[in-house]
């Protein structure tokens, strides 16, 4: 994506905003470039939206909560979200090219974030009629009911690593609890949100109850923080970012959750299942070329087996090919031009602290020039203060760092400022049980390592990695608040 807003270019995909059921240009006509990841090529304008476009889309969201949408049942809503899964299935193929050229994924991960989504929408879908209150003993006098009601209108703000998969666990939640959306997608990867966006609209949700505003994060992302119709802010993105979103959300008095960044450890000990585990430490980084916000970036092992699982780990790494994602690559291009200096930038600070490369994969010869390609690479050892361990890359940069004795692996583990996710790797059900418990992150694998997957799954961080929940049954109790109704009959 270009940061600059353009009314220039000829365009060859044209995507505009969604509101109110009807796509519309940005009120003053502009767009934005985008560019594939794969080639650097321009394939497609999105429209730059404007605060006027963000007010439009948040006044169709409330006349959709106290109209169409907001007078549908539960049972209604959760027919009208299978019904998009179903659609969302059907066009699996379509949403993955799409994607991979939009974000530079392989297609296989494309594919994999469409069937997910489907997946959010089936979950999310299935649960609107088991959404139960509560009754609660008081007087004998009184009966007292506490329902769970939507927050009204809600605000979504998405990043670009997985767009798909976020905006089904935000979106499909609330959705499913009865609120009406508005969604602004990463400037960097809109296009599939735009196209399941129309298919819902395909399948029968009424006009408002889902509305797109593409754009910059500094103009459309920060006028939906902070207008004043939002009632709850969903926020997917960077700490930094998330601390303006806080602040919008504090100065309209509304609740946020903030699903920020990770620095997630994998603690191997020496009894682990070597055989198991090591697919699954290289895996963790390198889906989706490490930008993954519970991505497993630094391995802690036991300083027995610290040279043989370094040995190990490094001889996968040398096998590793980043690509062009139509050609089953181990990891497709970042997804910009920033983001790859950005990574390199890193792996420049780590050879300027004296850290050793103990094995680099390659940058194949059929990753088209003109693409944002980075090496995967792996560094050991690094001491725990290094900027690499301490730091989020969002890149195929993995460290790895010795620990001698349990006490050490959890104040290593949990010696960052995020707390995302956690791997633990040991044949020990008791150990591994008692560091699993001890890890301050929001999800904790033992014996394998789900980096953030699992619809059904709870997710979302301690500290820097942010607040709230998503996913799961308890990411659409999010999406809702209660009104007690007390009733005296006597
Ligand atoms: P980002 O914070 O730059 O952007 C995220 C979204 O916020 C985009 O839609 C952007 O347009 C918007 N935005 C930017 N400035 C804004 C502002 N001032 N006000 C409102 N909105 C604004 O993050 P990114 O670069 O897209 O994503 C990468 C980061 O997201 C990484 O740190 C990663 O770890 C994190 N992430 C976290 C999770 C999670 O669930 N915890 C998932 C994916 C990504």
């Amino acid at each position: 994506m270009n940061d600059q807003v353009s009314a220039t270019v000829a365009p060859n995909m044209m995507f505009q905003n969604f509101i109110g059921g009807r796509n519309r240009p940005a009120s003053d006509g502009m767009t934005l470039d985008v560019f594939s990841p794969v080639d650097g090529t321009l394939f497609a304008r999105i429209a730059s939206g404007t605060m006027q476009d963000i007010d439009d889309a948040v006044k169709a969201a409330r006349t959709a909560f106290d109209g169409a949408w907001g007078r549908l049942t539960a049972t209604e809503r959760g027919r009208l979200l299978m019904k998009l899964a179903t659609v969302v299935e059907a066009h699996a193929d379509e949403l993955a090219a799409l994607e991979s050229r939009d974000n530079g994924k392989p297609l296989r991960q494309s594919r994999a974030d469409a069937i997910a989504l489907a997946r959010y929408f089936e979950f999310y879908g299935s649960a609107t009629d088991k959404l139960h209150g509560d009754v609660i003993p008081y007087l004998n006098t009184h009966f007292i009911g506490v329902e769970r009601v939507p927050h009204g209108v809600t605000g979504h703000i998405v990043p670009w690593n997985y767009p798909m998969q976020i905006f089904g666990r935000s979106v499909g939640a609330a959705l499913a609890a009865g609120n009406a959306t508005v969604v602004k997608p990463a400037e960097d990867a809109s296009l599939t949100i735009l196209r399941v966006t129309a298919l819902a609209h395909e399948v029968g949700f009424p006009d408002g109850a889902l509305n797109v505003v593409t754009g910059l994060g500094r103009t459309a992302g920060a006028a939906l923080a902070g207008h004043p119709g939002i009632d709850f802010l969903s926020f997917t993105g960077s700490p930094e970012t998330g601390t303006a979103v806080q602040v919008a959300a504090a100065q309209n008095h509304v609740g946020v959750t903030l699903e920020l960044g990770g620095k997630s450890a994998q603690v191997v000990f020496d009894d682990a299942d070597l055989e198991r585990a090591l697919p699954t430490l290289v895996n963790a980084i390198i889906q989706n070329g490490g930008q993954t916000c519970s991505a497993g970036s630094r391995l802690l092992i036991q300083r027995g087996i610290f040279q043989d699982v370094v040995d190990a780990v490094s001889e996968r790494f040398r096998t590793l090919r980043a690509g062009h994602p139509e050609h089953e690559p181990d990891l497709g291009p970042m997804i910009n031009q920033a983001q790859q200096r950005r990574v390199l930038g890193y792996l420049e600070r780590g050879r300027n602290e004296g850290l050793t490369v103990v094995g680099e994969g390659v940058v194949a010869l059929d990753a088209p020039p003109g693409g944002y390609y980075v090496a995967p690479t792996f560094l050991a050892p690094v001491p725990h203060e290094s900027i690499l361990t301490q730091e989020e890359v969002f890149g195929p940069v993995l460290v790895a760092t010795p620990f001698d004795d349990e006490a050490e692996a959890i104040r290593l583990a949990n010696g960052t400022q995020y707390g995302l996710a956690a791997g633990v790797w040991s044949r020990d059900g008791m150990r591994s049980t008692r560091v699993a418990r001890a890890m301050r992150a929001g999800q904790v694998f033992v014996n394998c390592y789900g980096a953030g997957g699992g619809i059904e799954l709870p997710f979302g961080g301690f500290g820097r990695s942010g607040h709230g929940r998503e996913k799961g049954f308890e990411g659409l109790i999010e999406f809702t608040t209660t009104r007690t109704l007390v009733i005296a009959h006597g």
